[in-house]
Parts: C-alpha cells; structure tokens; sequence
C-alpha cells in the first residue's frame, strides 16, 4: 500500500500537470481563473505555477483586470520550452520539421536527395538536422530527439525496419540513421507516424483510421486514443488492399494493390511528377486531369467503403494527395455512398487537419508526447 508521502507526492504531480494542462489548452489564464477551474486552494496554485515558471515551462505576461477590478498576473505555457525534429525521408526527399510543444511546426528544410543506405547520406541527415536546429535558433538543450518517419514496417521499440522494400532498407537499424545525429532518435512508420499526427490531442476521436495517400499509400487504426499497429505490425497498412487482381505488380510482390492505383504518383506521373500541376491541370478543367481523377476517386471510394465496413468509424483522409481533396470530399462522398450496402452518414468521411509535412510532424510529436506525459 502505497503511505502518505507517496500519496502526497502523487496529488502534487496531478495538479501540477492539471494545471499545466489547462493552460495549455487556453491562450492564457490567471491564478484565480486556474483555481476555479480545477477547484485547487490559491496557494496551491501558486506553489505550482512558481515550479513551473522555474523550469521555464510557462510564462508571466503581466497583469490582467479581473471582473472585481482587482489586478492578476496573466500566465500561458512556454510553447519553445521544448522542441523535437521530425524528418520525412522518401526515395527523392528529405523533409526536416521542427515542432515546439504546442505542435506547431515552427521551421522546415526540405531537401531533395535520392536515398541511399550509405554514410554520406546519413552524414547529410546529420547535417539536415544541424542545419534546421541553427536557422529555427533553437538552443541546443532544449531539443527532446529526432523521429524518422520511413517507408518501412517497423519494430515496437523504434529501433529497426523488418519490412522495407521501397528504399530496400530492411534489417536497418535507428543506428544507422541516427550515426550522425546527436539527439535521441526513433524510427516510425511514415503513415502510423502521420496518423500520430492527425489524432494528437483530438479527445473527440477515440476510434478512427487514418488513410494515407503519399509517395506510397498507408494507413493507421486509431483505437481507444492510441495507434493500433496489430500483431505482425501491419494492421492498417491499406495500400496493400487488392483491388483487382489481374492489375499491375505492386513492390510488394502482389498484383493490383491499392497502392498502384492510390499514390501520388498515378497522378503526377504524367506532370513531371508534380501533383501540384495535376491539380492545376484538373482545376483548370484539363481534359486528361479529370479522366485521371474519376478513375482515381473511383479507386479511393473503393477503399473508403471497405473501411468503413470494417471498422465503422471516422476517417481521415491525408498524405499529399489528402491536401488537395477538401473541394473533392463531397464528389468522394457521393461514390461511396453508392457503394454503401446501409447507407450510413458520410459526415464521418473527412480530411486531413495536418495539410503538409504531417509524417515529419508526427516523428516529432512522438517526443512531444513523451515529455507532456512526464509534466
Ligand atoms: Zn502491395
């Protein structure tokens, strides 16, 4: 049984982190406000926010006038308190981001450079990394670790890629990759990491999937308010659907997967591997965009309804292709509606928060994440 200084000890840690909490989600509070709201004693509240105003975790802003025109000291968490790096690595780029703990991306070098399992290339990463550190002015000790989002199967302990066969990597380990790297550094899926992002901190979705439609297409299952990645580490992994199995051969092996008819490339192929001027191309009413397009959303509508049959939940629709759908959702709607055996509401049927650079954001959250637990 646990005696009284560990109870004790246990009560201080929860409202410290009930406090930090409450501010974290308000611009600013005062004390008298945080002590309403959480029916905390002034002084406690204020034996809290003095540790975390000393371990540069929030921050004064002066004073405001309350409704009885007395004055109170205005407080609102440190948002650079922190920061982590997540890297975004594909066969042609690397995206580097930095992130503070609020989740907001403050900086982002992309870069284009074929990958490839060598050390010059993992020498560049460290570089990337330095680089990104110095023009963002982060101060060096306030860097939590570096997430990998990568196009591979990866273990449960972020440490190795046992699947990998689009920058044929398996067996390569966060070693390898974090050679150069002077922080903490993790490996993730590039869709699970994604969906990591998508799902930060939205209470309301405790069960979803999250679809992603990028260089490669991948997906996520969201269960109970964290990443599900199943027994094997494959569950969600959407891109490998078969659609039609006499269709073209997929890099996993297979034949007529959702991934030969969903990624980005289908679309920017025949753009000089731009999706931005498909899309242009296809707004501008181009003939040869659009037949692409409704062959494509047909192919995504497919997806859509198989997973809604199996999981009956909100979906998220993201990636680089996922940026470009929100003036495409209610068309997406409506081929999914056709195929839908219960016609059950597609409001449910969404699309990404996170527009851009969301497998490099969610890498870093992960530290993020780790350090707001320990608050
Ligand atoms: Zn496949």
């Amino acid at each position: 049984m646990a005696g009284p200084d560990t109870m004790n000890a246990d009560i201080k840690t929860r409202n410290r982190k009930r406090i930090y909490e409450l501010l974290f989600s308000n611009p600013s509070m005062t004390k008298p406000e945080l002590a309403a709201q959480l029916s905390l004693s002034l002084p406690t509240v204020h034996a809290n926010l003095t540790a975390l105003l000393k371990d540069g975790l929030v921050r004064e802003n002066g004073f405001r006038e309350n409704t009885g025109g007395r004055k109170a000291r205005d407080y609102s968490i440190v948002k650079d308190a922190r920061l982590a790096v997540g890297l975004d690595i594909t066969m042609h780029h690397v995206t580097a981001v930095a992130v503070n703990v609020a989740g907001e991306i403050i900086d982002m070098i992309r870069l284009r450079r074929n990958f490839e399992f060598t050390d010059l290339y993992m020498q560049r990463l460290g570089l990337l990394v330095d680089q990104l550190i110095v023009q963002a002015g982060i101060p060096r000790n306030r860097i939590l670790g570096v997430g990998l989002g990568v196009p591979g199967l990866v273990t449960e302990d972020c440490r190795r890629i046992f699947y990998g066969k689009i920058l044929d990597f398996e067996g390569a380990s966060v070693e390898d990759f974090s050679k150069y790297i002077d922080f903490h550094c993790a490996l993730f899926n590039d869709a699970k990491a994604a969906g990591f992002a998508e799902f930060w901190r939205q209470t309301e979705l405790q069960d979803a999937f999250y679809i992603m439609l990028s260089s490669n297409v991948g997906g996520a299952v969201y269960k109970g308010g964290s990443i599900s990645s199943g027994k094997n580490r494959c569950a969600g992994e959407i891109g490998h659907v078969k659609i039609d199995a006499r269709g073209p051969r997929c890099y996993c092996g297979q034949y007529g997967c959702l991934d030969c008819y969903c990624a980005a490339s289908v679309l920017a192929s025949r753009y000089d591997g731009s999706l931005e001027a498909f899309f242009r191309d296809l707004n501008g009413g181009g003939a040869e965009a659009k037949l692409i397009w409704d062959v494509y959303l047909d192919h995504l509508a497919k997806a859509v309804s198989t997973i809604r049959l199996l999981f009956d939940c909100p979906i998220i629709i993201g990636g680089y292709v996922g940026q470009y759908l929100d003036s495409w959702l209610d068309d997406l709607r409506k081929r999914i509606k056709a195929l839908d055996s219960f016609n059950t509401p597609l409001e449910d049927v969404r699309t990404c928060r996170f527009k851009k650079e969301s497998i490099a954001a969610g890498g870093a959250l992960y530290f993020i994440n780790e350090f707001l637990e320990s608050i």
